[in-house]
């Protein structure tokens, strides 16, 4: 006589097994897709999780077992699994260089350069002419002494990166005078004395927080000083009862003393930006005009490259860092030195810079422009978000971002969303959330009780448009 089972048992025994869920059809199909390992990894989540139901709430739990159902959740999880971590978005926060979302979007020569070399073997380190071993520098530095008046270039995976570099080879177990004005955090836990500790130097910190004097830094100088530095403010101003001394009041001292100068210039421009309407900024080239020995700056910020730091200036300073193991360990991939490459060309021709550069254009967008496009689309938006909501045109600042130009703001132009109603707060948040789970997800700001899209880098007008009609309010 066969033993009675309890009735959970017998239960579990009608759960399939892995093998037949596999071999089902629509199953099949979904390895096609996803592969045959991930697939039957999801099979085995799903049929556990039946289990473990089952065994709490008894037959009820079936339900997911179902083969409609089953095969629904399969899909879900996998797509959801395979989606990229890294996607684009929607930057409407009204910051242009946001560091969150990525600072720079590429010009499309940068991109055609990148996918051009991605998938293939490249001259990177090879000297086609003689068949030899060769610099990867030399696909940036020639452009970069061009742009700049530089002697010498090379390029590493970012500026912070170039500021250790360039202080580990300059000033190892040597003294660097720096302001107190200028001892600045930049966001990411990237900090003036911490950088210069992990050099491998020492901080002599000078002057005041709001006034540092040229005197300051010569009493400063000694036989263990070892450079002297500047760093671009950055994110912050200091205004009122100030002074600073300037780089070109500075080089004169330096070079009595034969010690290098360096210049953090942070952001960093090649060229003039006030020839777009934008804020004067001290280009690169004025700052090694002005006698400094070495500049560093940002491939991504307003430059609008990609992610690297340039350092440029005095030939056998360059040689020396290019000699540092830090250099190697910091080193740029083809695809970067690709896409900085093509973005340096494009700085040969500045009249067209505000058309190509995407940095540049977004920057220099007018407020009517924006405003129009603002117009065109708050109908759709309207009727994606319901009564529950209500959007209107409004005016607004957007800012730079990255530290670069802190207290300037470019006139724009929002969509600014409000709730009517009760639970207001809840409400706005729903909104954010429905907004940033879009297929291309769509950040913004929430200012005053109102989600803000600042449209001022909203460039593919129809892909937002179009995706409005996917919003789960
Ligand atoms: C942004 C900035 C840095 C860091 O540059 P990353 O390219 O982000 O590494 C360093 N110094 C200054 C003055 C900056 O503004």
């Amino acid at each position: 006589m066969a033993k009675p089972q309890n009735p959970k048992q017998s239960l579990q025994s009608k759960v399939p097994s892995v093998d037949k869920v596999l071999r089902q059809d629509a199953v099949v199909a979904l390895a096609e897709i996803y592969g045959r390992t991930l697939t039957t990894h999801a099979v085995k989540i799903f049929i556990d999780e039946a289990r473990t139901a089952i065994q709490e709430k008894g037959e009820g739990a079936f339900g997911t077992l179902s083969e409609a159902s089953l095969i629904l959740s399969l899909n879900n999880w996998l797509e959801q699994k395979s989606k990229p971590s890294l996607r684009p978005v929607f930057n409407l926060t009204g910051t242009v260089l946001h560091t969150n979302l990525g600072r720079a979007s590429l010009p499309e020569k940068a991109i055609e350069a990148m996918v051009s070399v991605a998938g293939a073997a490249t001259n990177l380190e090879y000297d086609l002419s003689i068949g030899n071993r060769g610099d990867r520098d030399i696909h940036v530095e020639e452009l970069l002494c061009e742009l700049t008046g530089a002697e010498a270039a090379t390029v590493v995976n970012n500026n912070a990166a170039a500021v250790l570099l360039v202080l580990n080879t300059l000033a190892n177990r040597k003294e660097v005078p720096v302001s107190r004005g200028e001892l600045i955090e930049i966001g990411g836990a990237f900090r003036i004395p911490d950088i210069i500790k992990r050099a491998g130097a020492k901080l002599v910190e000078i002057g005041t927080t709001n006034r540092t004097h040229y005197v300051d830094y010569e009493n400063a100088i000694g036989p263990k000083t070892g450079a002297l530095m500047k760093v671009h403010a950055s994110n912050y101003v200091i205004q009122g009862f100030t002074k600073e001394v300037t780089g070109k009041e500075l080089a004169p001292l330096a070079k009595a003393h034969d010690l290098p100068l360096i210049e953090d210039l942070g952001s960093g421009t090649i060229v003039d930006l006030s020839q777009f309407g934008l804020p004067y900024e001290r280009t690169v080239r004025e700052t090694l005009a002005g006698g400094a020995d070495l500049v560093t700056s940002s491939g991504d910020k307003l430059l609008g490259g990609p992610q690297a730091g340039l350092i440029v200036g005095r030939k056998d300073l360059i040689r020396a860092i290019k000699k540092n193991p830090i250099k190697r360990a910091t080193r740029l991939d083809k695809v970067t030195i690709a896409a900085l490459s093509a973005v340096l060309q494009l700085y040969r021709d500045p009249d067209r810079l505000a058309e190509r550069v995407p940095t540049i254009r977004l920057l220099t967008k007018t407020e009517p422009k924006i405003r129009a496009t603002a117009e065109t689309l708050i109908g759709t938006v309207s009727e994606a978000i319901g009564h529950k909501y209500k959007v209107s045109v409004v005016s607004c600042q957007s800012q730079i971002g990255s530290g670069s130009l802190p207290v300037e703001q470019l006139a724009s132009a929002a969509l600014s969303i409000n709730c009517v109603g009760e639970r207001k707060g809840t409400a706005l948040k729903k909104l954010a959330t429905a907004f940033r789970t879009l297929p291309v997800p769509v950040v913004g700001r929430i200012q005053d009780d109102a989600l803000v899209l600042d449209l001022r880098c909203l460039e593919d007008v129809e892909t937002f448009r179009e995706q409005l009609g996917k919003l789960h309010l």
